[in-house]
């Protein structure tokens, strides 16, 4: 479909988000009367006024979502009714496409170009993809002796609270939203207070599409009040989380301190992206890694952040890489062209500006990038930054930096490069770039990562899991085995009499 490209800017100044939680089905202010500001991290402009959810909101969607479960509004209906409204809730993304794209761009900062290409579709096609597995998913019936029928079947397991950060608010929700609504279960979202705008927008196109009122409900606000008293519900069966280590560490002790729900925790990433001398396309290496690094202003748990490179072309690669770096210049998010935007806030902006100071006190050398720019937008833009002659004990070789700044290290053997990739306390993604098949695959298997690529890094579909090793979580979002999650295993033992009775 070809239609002029909107004017974003007119479209921006002309936005006025509802942000009203949206609970039952209905929209509605915090008992509280209480909102916060939400703010744009593109200029600083104010996007409005968003409800600040607390206790007493979030015990109201669970309440809801606890009905809508009970009277089995949405479990209860066939499976072929549930695909449906779900699909129709993908198709209405898509229509809405270029206003959730406007909003994400604005709540958080990323291009629009993005917003429109990735974002968008990505969320609608994670919904079409679960609708679609509603009625193909089949149960179990287990081999047993003629006497006894044993079925193994998944069930919902109730109330979902699923809370998720701001580097892709809407896809973070759908990876919680597909599989969880999918199995019959209600959901009650806490999108990050930084950037809650697209998942208000969600819900109401949830409700539009005909999902019952209660099954999916949206309580914006602070981590510490809404996050909390949602993880720490006792009438909440499951909690899916997407955030950094340090908030997923609190999400167990919650379960641990109410009623041992289940916790499934999607942490951050420390990639390792292993660039072996036998890989014939150094350039092509070098090319991936600045593309992925730097997407999303780095501000991706699976960035190949931890790039090591066999000594012997070590120069080769940095000097391309660092030669690719300007190619991302932050520049207006609102502008097609851009494909690097702002960082979600002044907090983040001021982290990732610590690292740098970090590298550079710590002795890596800045081979690109390194400064702040763009202050007079009153937005947060950093350059792409990469350094070089990086030590594994160094923070910027260690700790999730969550945004544009690549740590190149150098090693001279398999072994050592392997030790190196696992010496993190994350285990997300790994890469290893080599054109020698039995290397490839062995060190493929020796790193301990959700997911390795092998020379590429870009490739993603909704069909395999996502998830990490180690401190980078335990469940895995995407893909069936995301039901996982979201359902409880019955076992149904029916006896059969040998022999009919009289
Ligand atoms: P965060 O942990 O600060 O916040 C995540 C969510 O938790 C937000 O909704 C926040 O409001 C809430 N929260 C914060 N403190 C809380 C508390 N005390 N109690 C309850 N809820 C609380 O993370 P962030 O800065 O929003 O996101 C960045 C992190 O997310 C990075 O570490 C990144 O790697 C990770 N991430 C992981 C994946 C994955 O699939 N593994 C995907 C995206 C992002």
């Amino acid at each position: 479909m070809n239609h002029p490209a909107p004017d974003w800017h007119a479209a921006a100044n002309a936005l006025r988000p509802d942000g009203r939680m949206l609970i039952d089905g209905q929209r509605r202010h915090a008992a509280s009367g209480e909102t916060f500001a939400c703010r744009s991290p593109v200029d600083g402009r104010s996007l409005g006024d968003v409800a600040r959810g607390a206790a007493v909101d979030v015990d109201a969607a669970v309440a809801g979502a606890r009905r809508a479960f009970d009277e089995r509004r949405w479990a209860g209906k066939p499976p072929a009714a549930r695909k449906k409204i779900l699909q129709r809730f993908a198709e209405k993304i898509l229509a809405a496409r270029d206003e959730l794209a406007l909003l994400e761009t604005l709540d958080m900062g990323k291009p629009i170009q993005y917003s429109l290409s990735v974002d968008v579709p990505s969320t609608a096609r994670c919904i079409a993809w679960y609708a679609e597995a509603v009625d193909k998913v089949y149960d179990e019936v287990a081999p047993t002796g003629d006497n006894a029928l044993a079925l193994i079947t998944r069930e919902p397991m109730g109330v979902i609270g699923a809370i998720v950060p701001w580097n892709y608010p809407m896809i973070m929700a759908a990876w919680k939203l597909g599989p969880a609504l999918a199995a019959g279960n209600s959901v009650v979202l806490k999108p990050s207070e930084k950037s809650p705008l697209t998942a208000l927008r969600l819900a109401e196109l949830a409700v539009d599409a005909g999902l019952p009122p209660g099954v999916f409900n949206v309580v914006p606000g602070y981590g510490p009040e809404a996050g909390e008293a949602l993880a720490l519900h006792m009438d909440v069966d499951a909690i899916g989380f997407t955030g950094s280590t340090r908030t997923g560490r609190r999400m167990l002790e919650y379960a641990g301190r109410s009623n041992l729900k289940r916790v499934y925790n999607e942490l951050g990433g420390k990639s390792a992206f292993v660039v072996f001398d036998d890989f014939g396309d150094v350039e092509r290496a070098a090319e991936t890694v600045a593309g992925s690094m730097f997407f999303n202003q780095g501000e991706s748990c699976n960035a190949p952040s931890r790039v090591l490179v066999h000594d012997s072309i070590a120069d080769r690669f940095v000097a391309h890489v660092a030669a690719q770096a300007p190619k991302y210049p932050p520049a207006d998010p609102l502008d097609h062209a851009t494909v690097m935007g702002a960082l979600v806030d002044d907090v983040q902006l001021a982290t990732v500006m610590g690292y740098i100071e970090a590298g550079r006190s710590e002795g890596a050398r800045c081979a690109a990038g390194g400064r702040q720019v763009r202050t007079e937008t009153g937005g947060y833009y950093v350059e792409p930054t990469v350094f070089d002659g990086v030590a594994p004990a160094m923070k910027i070789a260690r700790e999730e930096i969550f945004g544009p700044v690549m740590s190149v290290l150098r090693f001279r053997t398999e072994a050592e490069a392997v030790q190196l990739a696992n010496a993190s306390a994350y285990g997300l993604q790994a890469s290893v770039w080599s054109d020698n098949i039995n290397r490839a695959h062995r060190v493929a298997r020796a790193l301990r990562a959700g997911t390795v690529h092998v020379n590429q890094y870009d490739e993603d579909d909704i069909t395999v899991p996502f998830g990490g090793f180690k401190q980078s979580g335990n469940g895995r979002d995407k893909s069936l085995h995301a039901f996982d999650k979201y359902t409880e295993l019955k076992t149904t033992w029916i006896r059969i009499d040998k022999e009919a009775r009289p």
